[in-house]
């Protein structure tokens, strides 16, 4: 039986923390649609059940986020090819017959970055970080045509892997070289945890990398990390990490309450509002 009231969530273990639930809210509200989309916090053990019953309890489809994103894609009746090639998902939408399981941060990486920066073409970029962002951020970089991708990580050998994987336009740099390795590139992109509230800021010396070069930290808490507050002082052209969530939140919101939305500056602030 399908709900009259379209209902969607996130799920995640913990969940507290989303700012989901606002964004999705606001876009509820701001279209007069009668809709929800919830908080579950879920854990591990409860993730198959819970895929299960959401569908017959009214459920169009969920976001998922930590710890989940790649048990899922062992769980969906099918997947989106950006969720294959970053190997994990974060918008499931329920069928009759499973769910699809899709990737939407490649689409929230790019879409974000052109929302400010229209002409941006990357040809040689520089790329911190080897966990699951990344691995959205390379496929993004991948997709836009770029020539070479300089990529470090602390740990050297997922780096190493993340080039394997991906080929040879994923060039691995050695941690202690991240700073030089920014000389000739025109995008620079932090996708580790550094610079967030409460961990220690990026260690990155910004000299060698061109002043025109567009610079983006997937960090967004705080909104201007260490690493933009630098490029901005220098003259490069930033990008928030904010409108990534934002902009990865749209096919989701398209999936399950059928209509596009848009991303605009009263969704920023309905975000960001305490
Ligand atoms: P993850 O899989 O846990 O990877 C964390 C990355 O940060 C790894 O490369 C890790 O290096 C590095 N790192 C952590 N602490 C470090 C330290 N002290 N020194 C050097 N490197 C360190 O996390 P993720 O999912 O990729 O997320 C990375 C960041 O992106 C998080 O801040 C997350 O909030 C943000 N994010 C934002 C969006 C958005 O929509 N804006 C979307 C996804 C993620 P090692 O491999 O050496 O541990």
């Amino acid at each position: 039986m399908t709900a009259s009231i379209a209902l969607a969530g996130v799920i995640g273990f913990p969940i507290a923390h989303s700012r989901s639930p606002r964004l999705h809210g606001h876009w509820l509200k701001d279209h007069g649609i009668a809709g929800h989309y919830v908080p579950l916090q879920v854990a591990p053990k409860d993730l198959a059940a819970t895929l299960d019953l959401l569908p017959r309890i009214g459920f169009r489809g969920v976001n998922v986020t930590l710890p989940h994103k790649e048990a899922v894609m062992t769980l969906a009746a099918e997947t989106t090819e950006e969720a294959r090639r970053v190997g994990a998902a974060n918008t499931l939408l329920f069928k009759d017959n499973g769910f699809l399981a899709d990737n939407t941060d490649v689409y929230g990486f790019a879409s974000n970055i052109l929302a400010q920066v229209p002409a941006w073409q990357p040809r040689v970029a520089a790329v911190i970080g080897s966990g699951g962002a990344s691995r959205a951020v390379l496929v993004a970089l991948l997709d836009r045509g770029v020539a070479e991708v300089r990529l470090t990580n602390r740990t050297s050998e997922r780096a190493t892997r993340l080039a394997e994987e991906f080929g040879s336009r994923i060039r691995p740099i050695p941690w202690d070289s991240r700073s030089e390795m920014l000389a000739g590139c025109d995008t620079l992109i932090n996708a580790t945890a550094l610079g967030m509230t409460g961990k220690p800021p990026l260690d990155l010396c910004l000299d060698s990398l061109p002043s025109t070069a567009v610079v983006s930290d997937l960090v967004y808490s705080p909104l201007e990390t260490p690493l933009l507050a630098a490029a901005r002082t220098r003259g490069n052209k930033v990008v928030d990490g904010l409108g990534m969530l934002l902009h990865q939140a749209v096919p989701g919101f398209e999936y399950w309450f059928g209509l596009r939305p848009k991303v605009d500056l009263a969704l920023r602030n309905a975000v960001l509002a305490q």
